[in-house]
């Protein structure tokens, strides 16, 4: 399962990371970022991320997805356009073929949120891509 894999290495990145800072506070919140178009399916990514992050790093972090829809750009017409997943990928106007992705295929950690420190009182905020 592709979600399950995706899981693994959100996973890992993040206690990679956390492992260069030591003393940081618990992981809060896990903002990620998933394109429309990035082969993975939000729901699954939730229920895999809240079975595996049981004795990690991120146990009692919770997980919010963003998404970011499919947008294109086409070089004959100079514009962007929102390609119709599943049923029209060319640009609607010519009929070139998708080359040009802009948006839409995105699956990284947009920030991480902290478990706030009372003595600090700060949150720290990172972006990292997952690399699959
Ligand atoms: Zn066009």
């Amino acid at each position: 399962m592709h979600e399950t894999d995706m899981t693994k290495a959100l996973i890992l990145t993040i206690e990679d990371w956390l492992a260069e800072q030591p003393g940081h506070p618990p992981v809060k919140t896990v903002y990620l970022t998933v394109g429309e178009f990035a082969g993975v399916e939000p729901a699954s990514l939730q229920f895999a991320f809240q079975v595996q992050r049981q004795g990690t790093c991120v146990n009692d972090a919770e997980l919010v997805i963003e998404d970011v829809p499919l947008v294109a750009f086409c070089h004959p017409c100079q514009q962007e356009y929102r390609p119709e997943i599943g049923l029209q990928y060319g640009c609607p106007q010519c009929h070139s073929p998708m080359e040009d992705i802009r948006t839409g295929r995105e699956l990284k950690i947009d920030r991480l949120e902290f478990v706030a420190d009372p003595a600090s009182a700060s949150s720290t905020e990172t972006k990292q891509t997952v690399e699959v």
